[in-house]
């Protein structure tokens, strides 16, 4: 076949396999599907709407209504479905993307397949923020940066993205903060945006939100960043049932509350309570995972899922050998995966 660009021969898949547990805790989602009654009013919106026409081409009522809750320009948001899809946008238009190594594999993935030249920089010891590293790298194009980090769960200080968001300034590059997590942190990096045209935020409705299957994200930036983002995607990008949904939540988003209490609540104990653990030492989150260093992931991971629980391995990152991810869910589901952790055979 060679109907295809040559870079993407090879190209690896999206390293995730579908398995089935009656313990779900793979894939960061939240554990609490929408309460009922936004379900029924968004169900209720789904049939009023005219599903023969075209919605609005960039979302606009919903960015007007983003714009008035968040105090943001308009013209410096951006709905797409999923943030992913925003980040492969930002990959495609960056001259250059720069990364942490590990990080969320999706920059690494998008880069390569927009053909954008890609550099990495490993995190530091303790999965700390390699500032100095960052600030040398930095010399344009644009930086991925996820915090609270993916797949460690460290909260990078603010002091640490002013400086990286004061480099992108000086050097004409872009840094993206990446705040997918950010309700479990209680963090909300949108000043450095507001003062800094060189810096963009992405959002995502799939976590404290629970809107993983519905597929929604945005960007935040400054009105000529989020010109090149909504050019480089397709026209009419979101569906008119993702807008519909989505502005039942923007009107009442009160639910997330509840879902960041217990999740939060449920990170807490179970970090707590693996700190007694033989073998097996979890690492402080700011997220809706735990990442857990285990002696062996492949046999760690077999052994859960023997019990019934679906983990995620990252033992194939650098500096990540023998490590889990495990998501946050319901108590029950993480009584299920505490019993099964203490569990192991070996120690
Ligand atoms: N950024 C990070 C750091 C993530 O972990 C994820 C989801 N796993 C995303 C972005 C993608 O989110 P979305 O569902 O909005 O595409």
């Amino acid at each position: 076949m060679r109907a295809f660009k040559a870079h993407l021969r090879g190209l690896a898949p999206y390293p995730y396999k579908r398995e089935e547990a009656p313990v779900k805790l793979d894939q960061n989602e939240s554990p609490f599907d929408l309460p009922e009654v936004l379900k029924e009013e968004a169900l209720k919106r789904l049939r009023a709407l005219p599903w023969n026409r075209y919605p609005e081409i960039h979302a606009e009522t919903l960015r007007k209504r983003l714009a008035a809750l968040l105090n943001w320009p308009e013209e410096g948001i951006v709905f797409a479905p999923g943030s992913n899809l925003l980040i492969l946008a930002l990959a495609l238009a960056a001259e250059e993307v720069l990364d942490l190594s590990p990080s969320f594999p999706h920059y690494a993935h998008a880069a390569k397949v927009a053909g954008t030249p890609y550099r990495a920089v490993p995190l530091g010891e303790g999965f700390a923020l390699p500032l100095e590293e960052l600030l040398r790298a930095f010399r344009g194009g644009l930086l991925f940066l996820p915090n609270p980090h993916a797949p460690t769960g460290t909260l990078f200080p603010e002091e640490a993205l002013r400086a990286l968001a004061e480099r992108a300034r000086e050097v004409g590059g872009l840094l993206v903060v990446d705040e997918a997590y950010r309700e479990f942190a209680g963090t909300d990096f949108s000043h450095l945006a507001r003062e800094n045209p060189h810096v963009a935020l992405l959002r995502t409705f799939s976590k404290a939100f629970s809107l993983g299957g519905v597929r929604a994200g945005y960007l935040l930036g400054s009105p000529e960043v989020a010109a090149v983002v909504r050019e480089v995607l397709p026209p009419f990008v979101l569906p008119a049932h993702t807008g519909a949904i989505l502005e039942v939540i923007l009107e009442n988003p009160g639910y997330v509350e509840k879902v960041v209490g217990e999740v939060v609540a449920q990170r807490e104990r179970v970090y707590r309570e693996l700190l007694a653990h033989p073998t097996w030492r979890p690492y402080p989150s700011h997220t809706n995972f735990l990442l857990v260093r285990t002696p062996d992931a492949e046999e760690a991971f077999r052994h859960l899922l023997s019990q019934g629980v679906l983990v995620r391995r990252q033992d194939r990152y650098p500096g990540l050998e023998g490590c889990l991810r495990v998501t946050v869910g319901l108590k029950e589901e993480m009584d299920a995966f505490l019993r099964a952790a203490f569990g192991v055979a070996y120690a």
